[in-house]
């Protein structure tokens, strides 16, 4: 409210109309199928459709893979900033080896183990101001869909059964490794390959359906009850919500292979169609030099982060931080250097509430304001370049020539894309105005030092300190200041 009144801002209907016309502005992104950056087109006029691989859930996820899911944010983010609608399908991995082995271990249900896992997942998205996607299918809910797909791929001769399972034959799919960029040739090495485990043809032919194990779950099937393979989920839940073919597939950098080259495998061999047209994957989280993994056993998970005193959004800053496509080497010194940066833009937010309305001509403001937002949309339609769009924020807010109105409004709307909460403290801010009586203390306080009775001057300080606000001295004046802490509760 005290933004609407104090400085004019009621954007929702302007926000409207700039939506529709920025519906057709030219996006740009590095497509990993033709390792190039192409112009971004959706199949349907208005919607683009969008899967992203979802986590296992036998444990926390660490910040390596929140690095992903936050690449995905921005891009799903960037793509409603133009004024499309998203479908947006992340799956959950809730059966595979891992979840079977810690069941075990653990001896729980392998489902109660998956739930509890789910929960923190969600959590975290939420902490970090993850958009919730359209749908989060479950792969134990989805066997239907992956059993049609598997029948498929035997039927067209794609798929062969063994002693363990079904498996995906690679030689038989004339464009397996146009993803990865891998010679077929150099895969197929023509070796059968014959162990205690398996019984397949070749090294890289990959399981689509486990035969069922004693003391395993399993799922009936008619080619022989098991569990399927990882690979098949995303195969058949991608293409039961999104169609095939659909826009965007999204995921860590070392999903491209071979989990996404044997979707697209799976998915072109059933359906005789192009499964997508853009695969948009993310760089890498790591520590001295090497990946964030589990199996390295050098994670952190948001739950540390926050053990440190640090806010969840201090990560989400870093990220936006480093360019996507850019490995993001982690450190507590980085992350502590970009709860700094956070704080001070959100504190500068804060010092905009407080100054005084300039007047300045509404037509020179109104051309600012599209010519930065246009410039913002070029930033981050060009790749998704959320560092250059950060800088661009910094470079508005310090721009003298702008109103203090203008600037907020530029951030409020740019926030949408950022997702760093200003909204958020803005309101905050807005609860904690200086009452009248803060504000004629200041005066005071000015004059008492204009009089140069520091003395006097200096326990009204201490007063206005107590209220939680802070007070600055400048060549211009003195400025009161709503502070951060006081906000953030820390
Ligand atoms: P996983 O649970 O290992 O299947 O990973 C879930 C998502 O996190 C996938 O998109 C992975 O590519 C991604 N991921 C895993 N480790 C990292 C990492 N160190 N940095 C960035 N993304 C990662
Ligand atoms: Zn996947």
């Amino acid at each position: 409210m005290f933004l609407k009144e104090k400085n004019g801002f009621n954007q929702k209907s302007k926000i409207k109309n700039q939506k529709l016309q920025r519906r057709g502005s030219k996006i740009y992104f590095y497509n990993y199928l033709t390792r190039k950056i192409e112009r971004f087109k959706p199949i349907r006029k208005n919607w683009v459709f969008m899967y992203c691989c979802g986590p296992t859930v036998y444990d926390f996820v660490h910040l390596g893979n929140l690095r992903t899911y936050l690449f995905e944010d921005f891009l799903r983010r960037t793509l409603e900033y133009n004024g499309y609608k998203i479908k947006h399908i992340v799956n959950i991995t809730d059966i595979d080896d891992k979840i079977i082995k810690k069941s075990k271990k653990q001896k729980i249900d392998f489902k109660k183990l998956t739930k509890k896992y789910s929960q923190y997942f969600f959590e975290d998205l939420k902490e970090l101001n993850i958009e919730k996607a359209t749908k989060y299918p479950r792969a134990t809910q989805e066997i239907p869909s992956m059993i049609k797909l598997i029948q498929i791929l035997l039927k067209k001769g794609y798929a062969y059964k063994t002693s363990d399972g079904i498996y995906f034959e690679i030689s038989k799919f004339k464009d397996y490794g146009k993803l990865s960029q891998i010679k077929k040739a150099n895969l197929i090495s023509g070796k059968r390959i014959s162990t205690d485990q398996y019984d397949k043809k070749t090294i890289f032919d990959f399981a689509l359906w486990k035969f069922k194990k004693a003391g395993e779950p399993f799922f009936k099937a008619p080619f022989g009850d098991g569990r399927p393979g990882w690979h098949i989920e995303c195969s058949a839940m991608s293409t039961k919500y999104l169609g095939i073919p659909f826009d965007i597939h999204c995921g860590g950098i070392d999903l491209l292979f071979p989990h996404h080259e044997n979707e697209i495998a799976q998915s072109e061999a059933a359906f005789g169609k192009k499964f997508v047209n853009f695969f948009i994957e993310g760089e890498h989280l790591l520590v001295e030099g090497q990946k964030m993994a589990k199996s390295l056993g050098n994670i952190y998970t948001l739950k540390d982060l926050k053990e440190k005193n640090f806010l969840p959004l201090s990560f989400r800053y870093l990220c936006l931080q480093t360019h996507w496509q850019t490995k993001l080497d982690f450190s507590f010194k980085k992350l502590e250097e970009s709860q700094k940066s956070l704080f001070n833009l959100w504190q500068k937010l804060l010092d905009l509430l407080l100054e005084k309305p300039q007047k300045k001509s509404s037509k020179f403001e109104n051309q600012k304001f599209i010519k930065y937002q246009k410039k913002f949309l070029e930033i981050i339609n060009f790749n998704l370049n959320t560092k250059k769009a950060i800088e661009l924020l910094y470079q508005i807010l310090e721009d003298k020539n702008l109103s203090s109105k203008t600037k907020l409004k530029l951030s409020i709307d740019f926030d949408k894309v950022f997702g760093l909460s200003f909204g958020k403290i803005l309101k905050e801010g807005k609860k904690n105005f200086p009452s009248k009586k803060i504000l004629s203390l200041v005066k005071k306080r000015e004059n008492l030092r204009k009089k140069g009775n520091f003395k006097e001057a200096d326990k009204i300080r201490e007063k206005i300190q107590k209220n939680g606000y802070q007070i600055e001295d400048t060549k211009k004046g003195t400025k009161i200041k709503i502070d951060l802490k006081k906000i953030l509760k820390i």
